[in-house]
């Protein structure tokens, strides 16, 4: 039995057949249909022409580091994005340079795990995008449009990455209180993200720098993040 709606597409990129026709079958047995794109022109073209639910990314492409074919994908869709890699090095480039991937699996995986992701992330994507139609939050100069998934500083309109948009929120969200990394982890990314709070931590950073003083996130210490006071610093 699958409770995924039928229908539901998963775009998989991958270059070496036996792992793209492995990964295949068990999509298929979990109820998914699945589109297979061997290179990174491919996959561009066919997650323009398909419109999957999910992107199974591979990093190491024949004609395309899997980063670009990422950061190409994001510019023109908000389709989750699952980075295969081979190396456990790849992980940091992946969460580091922000290139908008929603989650990682490092290869050899155990592909009812790889389901489980799968199933996990489109969970979290479709009611989010339900529920929340045109939420605002105002907090001193930042305000956040979660319907139009705007946030501005004073009125000028900041560029965030998806999950740094979905971190602030969740924060602003419940102002008044301390979440944990785990708890953000497991709120903003939908389950423990490889156990791993870097993640957290560096989309963080990514705010500060983005929002500047304006920014409303606290560290506090020892425990995870909250909301400060509200403040008006921005110069108009
Ligand atoms: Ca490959």
């Amino acid at each position: 039995m699958s409770d995924q709606p039928s229908g539901q597409r998963v775009l998989v990129v991958e270059d070496e057949s036996n792992i793209a026709s492995f990964v295949a079958m068990y999509l298929k047995k979990a109820g998914f249909g699945v589109i297979v794109a061997r290179n990174g022109e491919e996959a561009l073209a066919r997650a323009d022409s398909e419109s999957p639910a999910i992107v199974l990314l591979d990093l190491n492409l024949p004609d395309a580091d899997g980063i670009d074919v990422c950061r190409e994908l994001r510019k023109s869709s908000d389709v989750p994005i699952l980075m295969l890699t081979a190396r456990d090095d790849d992980v940091d480039k992946i969460i580091g340079l922000e290139v908008g991937a929603d989650d990682y699996l490092t290869k050899p995986f155990n592909p009812r795990e790889l389901v489980a992701r799968v199933k996990s992330i489109l969970r979290r994507t479709v009611p989010a995008e339900r529920e929340l139609e045109s939420a605002t939050i105002a907090h001193g100069d930042v305000h956040v449009d979660h319907g139009r998934r705007e946030v501005t500083v004073a009125d000028v309109e900041v560029q965030l990455a998806p999950k740094e948009f979905d971190l602030l929120w969740e924060l602003l969200d419940h102002r008044g209180l301390v979440l944990t990394r785990d708890q953000l982890l497991e709120r903003v990314w939908g389950y423990t993200f490889a156990g791993d709070t870097r993640t957290v931590d560096v989309h963080v950073r990514q705010l500060r720098r983005k929002l500047g003083d304006s920014c409303p996130v606290v560290t506090v210490w020892g425990v995870g993040y909250k909301v400060g006071p509200e403040a008006k610093v921005a110069q108009a």
